[in-house]
């Protein structure tokens, strides 16, 4: 069963596994905010909604093709 995370090369992976790309996005801006509080205003997350495929310790990573990432844009800021 395929899910999300919020995942950045620096960051690093969210401890979810979230059900859609929105809740990783919203995760994902958690975390930016989160950022910013800890480190200061020039802070921020490199975190991305991801979508996980195959076993944990072989797991696949994905981008979220532009067109689901403008889409998941437009709900999250909707919301
Ligand atoms: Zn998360």
């Amino acid at each position: 069963m395929p899910y999300y995370i919020a995942y950045g090369f620096v960051r690093g992976a969210c401890c979810h596994k979230h059900r859609s790309a929105i809740a990783a996005e919203r995760c994902a801006r958690k975390d930016d905010r989160a950022c910013r509080r800890h480190y200061g205003r020039s802070a921020y997350s490199d975190r991305q909604p991801t979508r996980v495929t195959g076993e944990p310790e072989q797991y696949h990573r994905e981008r979220l093709t532009e067109d689901a990432r403008r889409a998941v844009d437009v709900e999250a800021a909707g919301a």
